[in-house]
């Protein structure tokens, strides 16, 4: 199953591997890129580079073409019915700025809820807050089970009539957990309210169908998929991106504008206002095909070996402290974990002196945290292309950074 060396289509993997020897264990964050995204972005500026959407020269129109073909790509990838229901924005964090602040701001009033989990990261959070504050609708949080699970007991009881958002990640940037959107849609669908699910660490590790979860909408981003930075993606349904209203204004997204007012393109143009990222588009493009191309239940399937690999040797470690289930399937690419008696910046310090690039910090969820009782904890975050080696490296550094500081310790004494 590891037999496939993927670092070699990864020129920052190939030349970490020539150079330091790093080991990138930090892919929750960012992923690297594949040569074939890298090829096209530079195939894109030498040879098509012109504005989209405007020229009537025939560069202009192969860069439009481009440009669609990524959008259509995108729509296959996560099977939306249609080219038409994806957006091309920023990011995850962009995308769900834009629906809180043109879905859900002009629909909320007075008395409406909003639900989401205690464990979203900010960028699913921090916009509801503010939509609360401007609308009048109330935020209310989901609490996880005591392991960090979706307590879709709590989800049962806070959902109501006035609940008219549900905005949930699908799966945990933190803890690794998969939520049961399905599960979690039916009953939002049931209260005719709107689901939102953040797909910023899901698509990157399993495939995803918009039609099958019957999001309303869904978001992620094209760098922690393989592709560049700068571009993410807004799925939304028909109906709902009918609702949507822009928050940009400019130029590519009107169909006519006088001294009075302007009229809109339909979806998804009225939403790109100005020049989009068409390169960013065109190499995430790139990312998914090279994805596809290896198989997505084969990249899942060597995620999973090497998380099993990870969390039997991390449980094999005294001091080790994992957060979240027991489950190696309910740590999607990701375990959050502490070292007893270590401040976990002080231990990626020591893990970054052992080559190891990995997170310490909230990771973006601080209100998770004040839950699990800790103020931070390390993060290992991994992609298809580690290999056993990788996480053989982490875990002799694992111990490293235990002795290193148990020594530094009874020295201090
Ligand atoms: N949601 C989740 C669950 C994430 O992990 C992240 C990125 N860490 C985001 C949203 C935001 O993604 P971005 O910073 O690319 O906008």
């Amino acid at each position: 199953m590891l037999v496939k060396d993927y670092k070699q289509d990864f020129p920052f993997l190939i030349h970490a591997r020539q150079t330091d020897g790093r080991v990138y264990l930090d892919n929750a964050a960012t992923t690297q890129k594949p040569r074939v995204v890298l090829d096209e972005l530079l195939k894109f500026y030498e040879t098509s580079n012109a504005n989209v959407h405007r020229g009537v020269g025939s560069i202009s129109c192969q860069a439009t073409e481009w440009y669609e073909a990524a959008r259509k790509q995108v729509a296959d990838f996560i099977n939306a019915p249609a080219a038409s229901n994806i957006v091309f924005t920023r990011s995850a964090t962009e995308s769900l700025n834009w629906i809180a602040f043109g879905y859900a701001v002009p629909e909320l009033q007075t008395g409406d809820e909003i639900l989401i989990s205690i464990a979203e990261h900010h960028s699913n959070l921090v916009p509801w807050q503010q939509v609360a504050q401007r609308t009048g609708a109330t935020l209310i949080y989901v609490d996880v089970t005591p392991n960090g699970q979706f307590d879709l007991e709590d989800f049962r009881a806070k959902i109501s009539p006035k609940t008219k958002i549900v905005s949930v990640q699908q799966v945990s940037n933190v803890l690794g957990n998969v939520n049961p959107i399905k599960k979690i849609g039916a009953l939002t669908h049931r209260f005719h309210a709107t689901l939102i699910v953040d797909g910023a660490q899901s698509v990157p590790h399993l495939p995803v169908d918009v039609q099958d979860l019957d999001a309303d909408f869904l978001v992620f981003s094209g760098h922690k998929v393989y592709g560049p930075t700068g571009i993410g993606v807004l799925y939304g349904k028909p109906d709902q991106l009918a609702r949507m209203q822009p928050t940009q204004f400019g130029g590519e997204m009107i169909d006519y504008v006088h001294r009075e007012g302007a009229a809109f393109q339909p979806a998804p143009l009225k939403f790109e206002a100005g020049t989009p990222n068409v390169a960013g588009a065109i190499g995430l493009k790139a990312a998914l095909i090279y994805l596809q191309k290896q198989g997505l239940d084969q990249l899942l399937a060597r995620e999973q070996a090497l998380m099993n690999r990870a969390l039997t040797g991390l449980n094999r470690i005294t001091g080790v402290e994992i957060y979240g289930s027991a489950h190696p399937e309910e740590h999607l690419g990701v375990i959050a974990f502490n070292l007893h008696g270590i401040h976990p910046h002080d231990a990626a310090t020591g893990f970054d002196l052992e080559g190891i690039e990995l997170r310490a910090g909230h990771h973006c969820a601080e209100p998770l945290m004040d839950d699990l009782g800790v103020a931070a904890t390390l993060r290992m975050s991994l992609a298809f292309y580690n290999d056993n080696a990788d996480i053989d490296r982490f875990l002799t550094a694992v111990q490293h950074v235990k002795e290193f500081f148990a020594n530094g310790t009874s020295e201090a004494e």
